[in-house]
C-alpha cells in the first residue's frame, strides 16, 4: 500500500510535485506519522519526513512546515523562512516543499501555472469560519499577480458531511447549506463544501478544483483526530516546485 496519494489536478505540470500521505499500517498507535508533538518518536518523525521529501524531489531542509493555530495568517516562505505561526504558506521560490498538516481539517493546496507559485492552506472550521483559502486566493492576487481562474486547486481529505458531528456553535458560523441537521442539536457539518465554495466565489474555476471524496473519519487508512482522538498521528499535505532544469 502506498503510503502516499498524488492530486490528478496537477499532473499536468512537469515541474509540481503534490501529494497527501496516508496513516499507512505500521508503527501503531501513530502510524505513518508526519508531526512532531502528538508522542510520537521525534526522530522518526524527521526520517519520515526526509523520506517523503526526498521521494517528492526535494532536500528535507527545504521542507517547510508552520506552527498551526487555527487562524488566518499567511506565511510567506522563502531563504531565511523560520517556523512562524500560520495556517497558509505560500512561495514563489522553487525548491520548497510546503507542508499542511491534518487529521480531519482540510488541506488545500495551490498552484498558479502563470506566476509558477504554490499554496497550502490549513482549513479547520475555524480556519473556514475565518475565510482562510479565500484569503489566501486573495493574497495571491493583490500581492502575487495571480488571476483566482488560473489557480489550479486540491483539496484534500478531511472530515466530511458523513461523520463530521458539530454542535449549533459550529453550525451557526455557515451558512445552513453545509449543516444538516440530525437531531439533539447536533448536525453533519460539510467543511470541503464550505471551502468549495469559497474557492469559487473568489473567481476559481470549478473545473480546476479537485475535490478529494475521503473521509478522514470513516476511512481507516487516513488519520482522524476525530476518530482515535490523542492516539492520532498527523498528516501533510505537501506542495511544491522542482527547480527547472539546464
Ligand atoms: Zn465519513
Amino acid at each position: 500500500m502506498s503510503l502516499i496519494t498524488e492530486p490528478k489536478i496537477f499532473r499536468q505540470f512537469p515541474l509540481v510535485r503534490a501529494a497527501m500521505t496516508t496513516r499507512g499500517t505500521g508503527n501503531p498507535p501513530y502510524g505513518f506519522n508526519m508531526s512532531l508533538s502528538v508522542g510520537d518518536d521525534g526522530e522518526r518523525v524527521h526520517a519520515m519526513r526526509a523520506r517523503l521529501a526526498e521521494r517528492l524531489g526535494f532536500a528535507p531542509e527545504r521542507l517547510a512546515s508552520q506552527r498551526q493555530v487555527h487562524g488566518d495568517t499567511i506565511g510567506v516562505v522563502s531563504d531565511g523562512h523560520g517556523a512562524d505561526e500560520s495556517d497558509a504558506l505560500i512561495t514563489a521560490g522553487a525548491g520548497w516543499l510546503l507542508a499542511i498538516s491534518v487529521a480531519d481539517c482540510v488541506p488545500v493546496l495551490i498552484h498558479d501555472p502563470a506566476t509558477m507559485i504554490v499554496a497550502g492552506v490549513h482549513s479547520g472550521w475555524r480556519g473556514t469560519a475565518k475565510r482562510i483559502a479565500a484569503k489566501t486566493v486573495g493574497r495571491l492576487r493583490d500581492e502575487f499577480g495571480s488571476s483566482p481562474e488560473d489557480l489550479h486547486i486540491y483539496i484534500g481529505a478531511a472530515a466530511s458531511g458523513c461523520c463530521y458531528e458539530v454542535g449549533e456553535d459550529v453550525a451557526a458560523a455557515f451558512d445552513e447549506r453545509y449543516s444538516r441537521p440530525i437531531g439533539n442539536g447536533k448536525y453533519l457539518f460539510d467543511n470541503k463544501g464550505a471551502v468549495l465554495d469559497q474557492l469559487l466565489e473568489m473567481g476559481v474555476s470549478g473545473s480546476r478544483i479537485e475535490l478529494d471524496p475521503r473521509c478522514t473519519i470513516c476511512d481507516p487508512g487516513l488519520h482522524s483526530y476525530r476518530r482515535d482522538g490523542a492516539l492520532s498521528g498527523r498528516m501533510f499535505g505537501v506542495i511544491g516546485m522542482l527547480p527547472a532544469g539546464i
